[in-house]
Order: C-alpha cells, then structure tokens, then sequence
C-alpha cells in the first residue's frame, strides 16, 4: 500500500523538497507496512514557510470577512467532495476504521471551515459610550500562526486550527504530528484549489525540535498545540517566553459518572464511546467511569455482552468497528498500562490481549479492555493511557463521586448519566473540566467550545471563543470635544 505525497512540504501554494531533512516513515498501523516517507523540515524549510505566511497575511488580512469566508467555504464544499478519498488517507494512516474516518474526520473539518467562514462576518468590535465621545474596539488578526498537530485526529485538527485563524485573516504553518503527516498536505492542496492565496496555508514535518524552532520564531505571533500535558509545558514555556499567546489542548482523565436513575443503555453506550472509539485514542475519554453501587452488576453485564460484539479487523473493511492503534510505541505503552493495572490489584474483567487477525498480525491491535475493582489511587485510574482500556468505579454519594472527580490534575471533560435534571445540572456546575456532557459524551459540534481547564490546557477551539483566540483586541477612543489640558 503506498500513500507516497509529492513532496513533504506545502509552502507558498506548491509543494516543496528539502532531501537533507531527516527521513520520516509513515507505517500503516493495521499491517506495519511503510506507506510514505517525508522529510523533516531543516531550518531553511521552516523559513520559507514562516517567510511565505508572513508575506501573505497583511494582504489577507484586508479583505472583508465575507471574501474570505467564502474562501473556507468553498474549500468546506471540496473537503466534502473528496472525503472518501480522505477518509482513506486517513485510515491508511491512522489505523482508525473507515466507518469512522468517512464520518468524524474530513467532515469536521469542513464543519469548522464552513461554520468559521460564515462565523467570521459577525464576530465584530464594539462600540462604547462614553458620554459625548465614544470609543470602539477592533478584533485585529493577530499575524502569523502557527498550529502544532497531535495524531488522532489529523485532518480534524488541521481543519480546527487552519479555520479560524484564516478567517480571523491570520496566515498558518502548520505542523502535522510527525506521525500522521499526509492528510495536512492534502488540506494545504485542497486550500488552494478554493482559491486561497498562496502562503496563507503552509504545511512542514517534522518532530518536536521543528515545532519547537517555530514558536520560537520572532515572525510567529501566536501558537495552537494539540498534545500532551508534557509537551504543552514545553511549548508553553517557549511560547511565554516571548510572551506570545498560545492555546493548549492537552491530555485529559475525565470522569463520566452514572447515577443509578440514569438510561442504562445510553449511559452504556456513551461510556462504550467515550472509551472505545477511535481505539481509545481521545483526550476528552471518559476513562474514569463511576457507576452508582446500587446499579453496578447491572451495568457491568450490559456492558460486557456490548463490548464482546465490538469487531476487530481491517480498518478499510466498512465493517470493522476498530482499528489498531496508531504505533508500535502507542501499543507498547497501552500494553504496559494493562499490566501495571493488574499489578496494581484492579481485576483484568475483558479484553486486555492482542487479537489474532488472519493478515493483521503486525498490526498493532489491542482488545477492548475493561477493568474492575479500580480505585482511585492505582494509575490506571490516574494516568492518561490513550488507548481502549476503561476503569469502572463504584460510588454510592453525589458528594462522594463529585469530590473523587474532581481528584485530578486533569480537567479537560466529564459527563454525567441521570434522569434527574436538577442533579445533572448541579453535578456539571461542581465538576472542574472544560467541556462537559448530560446524557451523552465525546460530542464536540463547532457551535460549541471545546477545551480544558487545570492541566489539561486553556483556550478554546470550536464556536466564536476560538475567533477570539485568534485575534487581538484594540480599543480606540474618539475625542468630540477638546483637549483639556491643564499645560
Ligand atoms: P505529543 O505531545 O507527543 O505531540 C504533539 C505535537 O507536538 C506533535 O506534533 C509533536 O511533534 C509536537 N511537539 C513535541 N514536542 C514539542 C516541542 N518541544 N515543541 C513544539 N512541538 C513539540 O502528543 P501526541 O502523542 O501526538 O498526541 C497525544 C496527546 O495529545 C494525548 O495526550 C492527547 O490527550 C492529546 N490530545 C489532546 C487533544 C485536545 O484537544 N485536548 C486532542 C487530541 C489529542
């Protein structure tokens, strides 16, 4: 299987080659074959593309929001267009089954371009009285941005990021994970094809240094990380350092609480999404499942016969329900995690092994897995683990179950099962997480902010919160009268 692009980079409108970058391969997960090789951008890379963006946005940033809307939209209508095609790009890629892909990638992508090129023409300044003068505010672009990627969800992030910067009249390089470079460069084509002005859209590989020397770059005014806790701290050091703001979408281990008046199937179900899609690779899981003691055997056994109908197997078959994990490295570490839950004394309950799939065997596949008997204090119930493994805990109070939590460094998501509306609501009023979900979990529509509070990052992506983050505000004030001056 080949997944070869023209070239590693997209700068300027075009492709673009540097052969002394280090190589990267491209694996496809279900199989361990290499698809595609890029190349790492050197420093010379990384400056034509910051050097491209730079050129570029002043001119962008003219046009009337409606004008460049259109652009995003158009470019939604071709994201849609091609999705197959993309949708392909990125199973080969990801490992993620296609039944996923064709609906949860590409498309939210155009989702964000659409609603962000719409979006754009009513997100304005204000005006202010101040009794017989008055004053306004612009929202200005904010320059060059730059968007560092994570690999879950490549083409989604890329879209996210890309959307509202562009719209706002910003410029973009973008650096896809080092593990999922392809779909970005598809984006950057996609862009030009609707007509986007070259170097408004740049894509460079590469690993953390490449990120890291652009958000060091004296031309990039602002950075979007989606990653991990770890490197978050990293960028947003580098990033304060220059005092440039950043938005940080970072790792998570949310809580999902289920009382025991709550629709047992759909508690069911969103728990089964909130820890199995994408083969567990979300940073909003629910991973810490808290089921109310009085209704737990019930549950656990729904739960069960539920995930042993889950299929395994060839991502690109429209059947399969998952995938493999993204790396060997990704399922190394989910692997190690299944056995520290064990040393730990939580009970292996389902799930915790490597299938065996007739042609898949070197694909890096791990069993839905569930473990009961977790308590708080094991790792398996503290640590993001990123894959298909669920931790259920018992708990029997509201007080109880909100104050264990809310016992984590993390604060990304959580959701609550009930039928009790006043409880939902006073449960999501006490939980400390950015996004949060009542009888549903792990929908992220763009009318909606997304994002975290506490460790797991700040800044919103989604909804006109993310137009905020990527403008900056001037207050203007306008004099009517004199001058009083007392010189
Ligand atoms: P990662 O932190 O290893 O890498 C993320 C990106 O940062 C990559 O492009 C990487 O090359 C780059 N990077 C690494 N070091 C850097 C540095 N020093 N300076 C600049 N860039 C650097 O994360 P990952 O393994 O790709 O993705 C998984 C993580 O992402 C999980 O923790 C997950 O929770 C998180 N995530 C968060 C969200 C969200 O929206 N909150 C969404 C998806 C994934």
């Amino acid at each position: 299987m080949r997944a070869q692009p023209k070239a590693s980079h997209y700068i300027n409108g075009r492709y673009v080659e540097d052969e002394q970058g280090e190589v990267i391969e491209v694996v496809y997960p279900a199989t361990g074959e290499i698809i595609a090789r890029v190349h790492s951008a050197t420093p010379n890379i990384v400056e034509l593309a910051v050097e491209a963006a730079r050129a570029a946005q002043p001119t962008w940033a003219r046009l009337k929001p409606v004008e460049r809307g259109r652009i995003l939209r158009r470019a939604a209508d071709l994201l849609l267009e091609h999705n197959e095609e993309l949708a392909k790009l990125e199973t080969l890629n990801t490992g993620k089954a296609l039944q996923e892909t064709l609906v949860a990638d590409a498309p939210s992508a155009a989702e964000a371009l659409e609603f962000f090129g719409g979006a754009v023409a009513a997100f304005n300044g204000e005006q202010v009285e101040l009794g017989g003068s008055f004053g306004y505010t612009r929202r200005e672009p904010l320059g060059v941005c730059v968007g560092i990627g994570a690999w879950n969800y490549p083409i989604q992030i890329a879209g996210w990021k890309s959307g509202p910067a562009l719209a706002m009249g910003n410029a973009m390089v973008f650096k896809p994970s080092e593990v999922t470079p392809l779909s970005a460069l598809r984006l950057a084509e996609i862009f030009t094809e609707a007509g986007l002005p070259d170097g408004l859209f740049n894509v460079v590989q590469g690993l953390g240094d490449v990120g890291a020397s652009l958000v060091a770059h004296p031309e990039v005014a602002k950075v979007s990380l989606t990653g991990s806790v770890e490197t978050g701290k990293k960028v947003q050091a580098l990033a304060g350092g220059e005092m440039k703001p950043a938005t940080m979408e970072l790792g998570g281990k949310s809580p999902l609480i289920v009382f025991d008046d709550a629709d047992l199937e759909n508690a069911i179900g969103g728990a089964m999404l909130g820890n199995f899609y994408s083969t567990g690779q979300i940073c909003s899981n629910g991973t810490r499942v808290f089921v109310q003691s009085s209704i737990y055997e019930r549950f656990l056994s729904r739960l069960t016969e539920r995930t042993s109908a889950i299929r395994l197997g060839d991502p690109l078959d429209p059947e399969t329900h998952l995938g493999p994990l993204i790396s060997k490295a990704q399922y190394d570490k989910v692997l190690r995690y299944i056995e520290i839950g064990r040393e730990d004394g939580a009970t292996l309950h389902h799930g915790g092994g490597t299938p065996r799939l007739q042609g898949l065997e070197d694909g890096f596949y791990v069993e839905p897995t569930i473990f009961t008997d977790v308590t708080d204090r094991m790792r398996i119930a503290r640590e993001e683990i990123f894959g298909p493994v669920m931790s259920v805990l018992t708990f029997d109070d509201e007080d109880e179950v909100v104050e264990r939590a809310n016992d984590t460094p993390f604060g990304l998501a959580a959701g609550v099962f009930t039928q009790n509306l006043a409880r939902a609501h006073r449960v999501i009023g006490a939980l400390k997480a950015g996004t949060c979900w009542i009888n549903t979990y792990n929908l992220t529509p763009v009318e909606l902010p997304f994002g975290g509070v506490k460790q797991s990052g700040f800044g919103r992506e989604n909804a006109m919160a993310a137009l905020a983050h990527y403008s900056q505000v001037k207050s203007v004030y306008v004099e009517m009268g004199d001058v009083e001056s007392p010189y």
